[in-house]
């Protein structure tokens, strides 16, 4: 009497002992979770297969798709499925094959709708389970426990391993903005917003011990400030400070540096300034814009046009370190001061040393 056609068995698919089954998805788990490939029963089937070793094909098209991708698509996972494991055997068990393209075609909506790509597939194994559970044998069941058992396993270090990196992000986070913030504190002058003291000594030390060509060191004071507080007050003074400081961050040339090196003094280091032509425009634009500021008493509403500052700039040769640059520079704006202020003046060449 002729057999109806049953769905072939999956131990025709994996006639192999439970105990050499076990043998290779023990194998198989390893390679999966080092590819980031989520525990369904398709990569289970996929993995194991390639373990086995029985498809060589199979095996090198899986190699080349993990090293092109770097990962596993779940697309491409379904195709292999369809190509070796799921073929021959089934060709003839239409129904079969069609019940198992649909717990495909399931299982990869579950995957490509969880963000984890694992949150979903504990519910897909056990829906491919009872797909596949048709044609049994006494120990079936215990095997597909055993693999439901590891697969919930996966699943739960999988989810202790994604909170554990949300957290530590979110730690990483909050530590770089705070490390940013003690940064930029460390850095800055809380006041005019340009670098402070410390930082200016730092980086023109590090501009210096580089190869320095065309490096200029530009000082301003502001003229009779103390005058200037002492008649409009400390809180207008600090405002004038801060007009400067906008200023010099509006104004500074790609590459250069500002900072307040003092009360009402700041440094400029600027970068490609070969020519003392270069730092003198520079400086001397600056104290056009610092004498055309306009601060507004509020209380009185006066508007006051009475700032200014004096400028001195050196420029950097062979052999200066920090001291003898902000020494000549210094030098230049005591000379500027001197000169009746409100100007610019150029540092005196460096004198070379004689032994
Ligand atoms: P000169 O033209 O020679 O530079 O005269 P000056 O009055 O500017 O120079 P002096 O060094 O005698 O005085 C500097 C003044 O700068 C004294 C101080 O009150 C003022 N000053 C320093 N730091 C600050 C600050 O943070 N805020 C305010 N408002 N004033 C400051
Ligand atoms: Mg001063
Ligand atoms: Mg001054």
């Amino acid at each position: 009497m002729a057999q109806p056609i049953k769905p072939p068995s999956i131990l025709e698919l994996y006639p192999e002992e439970t105990r050499e089954a076990a043998g290779f998805l023990k194998q198989a788990v390893p390679l999966m979770m080092r590819h980031d490939i989520p525990p369904t029963p398709l990569h289970y089937s996929l993995w194991y297969t390639y373990s086995k070793g029985s498809e060589p094909e199979l095996n090198r098209r899986m190699d080349k798709i993990a090293k092109d991708f770097n990962s596993f698509p779940p697309e491409a996972a379904s195709k292999l499925f369809r190509d070796y494991i799921i073929r021959g055997e089934l060709e003839e068990a239409r129904e079969g094959q069609q019940q198992v393209i649909e717990l495909v075609d399931d299982i990869e909506v579950d995957v490509t709708r969880s963000v984890s790509g694992s949150r979903d597939y504990q519910a897909s194994l056990k829906h491919g389970l009872a797909a596949l559970q048709e044609p049994l044998i006494d120990d079936l069941p215990s095997v597909l426990n055993e693999l439901q058992q590891s697969t919930q396993l996966m699943h739960d270090q999988q989810e202790k391993f994604l909170y554990r990196l949300r957290s530590a992000q979110e730690e990483i986070l909050t530590l770089r903005s705070q490390l940013e913030r003690a940064h930029v504190a460390a850095t800055l002058d809380s006041l005019t917003q340009v670098f402070n003291r410390n930082a200016f000594t730092r980086l023109l030390e590090q501009a210096l011990s580089s190869d320095h060509q065309g490096l200029a060191l530009v000082m301003l004071d502001i003229d009779h400030f103390k005058q200037f507080n002492d008649q409009y007050g400390h809180p207008l003074g600090d405002r004038v400070l801060q007009h400067v400081g906008q200023l010099l961050r509006d104004m500074l040339p790609p590459r250069a540096i500002a900072a307040r090196y003092g009360g009402e003094e700041f440094c400029i280091i600027l970068r490609e300034c070969f020519d003392t032509a270069s730092a003198s425009d520079f400086a001397e634009r600056l104290r056009l814009k610092i004498q055309s500021l306009r601060i507004k008493v509020r209380r009185t509403d006066q508007t006051l046009n009475s700032i200014s500052a004096s400028f001195g700039f050196a420029l950097a040769e062979p052999g200066d370190d920090l001291e003898s640059l902000l020494t000549r520079a210094d030098d230049a704006l005591y000379q500027a001061k001197r000169n009746g202020r409100n100007q610019v003046h150029p540092a005196s060449a460096a004198v070379a040393l004689t032994s």
